[in-house]
């Protein structure tokens, strides 16, 4: 729980700097909370499956522990529209966002002492859910070259005891996007260590930040490319209602014993503790689906433009982001607690590489107004000068 605490902790600094120096002079980049509005589909959504349904039904228990079969279905038919994939509605649970999802499959695969891989950097609470099942967190170093996955480092540390692999496309925090060769050399790694050891190795994609990629790059759809594969998904971002707790997990038929997974996973989505996905948002999310409603992603990637631009220009070094809405900056030091505090005196809030695995970095998250963005310029320039990158 301690380990946890360092993203949370510099956002309460940025209100104590805020209630002291005005919300417009402190420039927050710590928290990865959406800024760009839900959709008015979502809203009106809502606005209707309130006024129309029955308060008993809509409000009370869902009648199955996956959520809605209606819901699930559409989720299906969406995914097999887009990907060419032939899942049913029962490859589908809705779970409380991609949080749970990822809890649900590993409290179903796991025991204590398997082991459970993750590549730095890599959205540090993973460790949390790998110990809430006892399981072990393997680290992959990083590639501070490229972060993507180093992938002899990957094959040397698979045991018999590796139960999973989590991947997270879009990368939180480097807004690194694997593509499909990377993603067919992780697939046919673990096949090789599958049949070594006689085991099954299933790999978890994280995909909260699937629909925020930029340039229309592509997000490959893992189960096309493994045959162990489960997706963990969210609309927490591509919706903007992180606080309204929906995702889902696909396990798709092909995954081995499909179907006693899928059974574990449903009473794991009970008893876990979040006792299945809100009624109302997957009912509200039915529309969004059929129409393919998704947040305004422009402005994301015009804020990403103005600061990675600003910021390379100023003479630090980051990884371009192709997805999500975070920037891995270099730190100037070694130590990047010591930058993030110079950071702040500046006003300017930003989150340790190390709460990431991944020391001598900064994320910022530029899911915030271009306002903010364009009024930090100046402190970014100060913060850079006063390392010695510009002039
Ligand atoms: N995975 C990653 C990589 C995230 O960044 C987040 C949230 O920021 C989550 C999972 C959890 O998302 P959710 O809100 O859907 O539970």
């Amino acid at each position: 729980v301690k380990n946890n605490s360092a993203i949370r902790m510099m956002f309460e600094e940025g209100k104590r700097l805020a209630a002291q120096y005005g919300p417009e002079n402190v420039y927050d980049f710590s928290l990865g909370n959406p800024n760009v509005p839900a959709p008015e589909a979502v809203k009106n959504a809502i606005i209707e499956i309130v006024s129309e349904e029955d308060p008993i039904v809509l409000h009370g228990y869902t009648n199955s522990n996956c959520g809605y079969a209606d819901v699930r279905e559409a989720v299906a038919d969406s995914l097999n529209k887009r990907f060419g994939t032939n899942f049913s509605f029962k490859n589908l649970i809705m779970t409380v966002g991609a949080a749970s999802g990822l809890n649900i499959i590993l409290k179903s695969i796991l025991n204590p002492g398997d082991e459970v891989i993750v590549f730095a950097p890599y959205f540090v609470e993973y460790n949390a859910y790998v110990r809430n099942y006892d399981g072990n967190v393997v680290i992959i170093s990083p590639d501070t070259e490229t972060f993507m996955p180093k992938l002899d480092e990957f094959e040397a540390k698979i045991t018999a005891r590796t139960k999973a692999v989590i991947i997270n496309n879009p990368n939180n925090p480097t807004g690194v996007v694997y593509d499909e060769a990377t993603i067919k050399a992780l697939a046919a790694i673990m096949e090789k260590k599958e049949k070594e050891f006689g085991t099954s190795i299933v790999l978890i994609s994280d995909e909260p930040y699937r629909e925020l990629a930029y340039g229309g790059v592509d997000v490959p759809f893992v189960t096309k490319f493994y045959h162990n594969a489960v997706v963990g998904y969210s609309y927490s971002k591509s919706l903007s209602v992180p606080g309204e707790r929906i995702g889902y997990v696909v396990i798709p038929d092909e995954v081995d014993d499909s179907a006693a997974l899928i059974g574990a996973a449903t009473i794991a989505n009970r008893v876990i503790g979040c006792v299945n996905a809100p009624s109302l948002i997957q009912k509200a999310l039915q529309y969004c689906i059929q129409h393919d409603v998704t947040v305004d992603l422009a402005t994301y990637e015009k804020n990403r433009n103005l600061i990675y631009g600003a910021l390379t220009e100023y003479g630090f070094t980051c990884a371009k982001p192709d997805g999500a809405f975070y920037l891995f900056v270099k730190s100037p030091v070694e130590n990047e607690k010591e930058f993030c505090e110079v950071a702040k005196k500046h006003h300017v809030l930003v989150v340790p590489g190390s709460s990431f695995a991944c020391p001598g970095y900064v994320r910022l998250a530029y899911c915030v107004s271009y306002g903010q963005i364009e009024r930090s310029l100046p402190a970014f320039k100060e913060i850079a000068k006063e390392y010695g990158l510009c002039k």
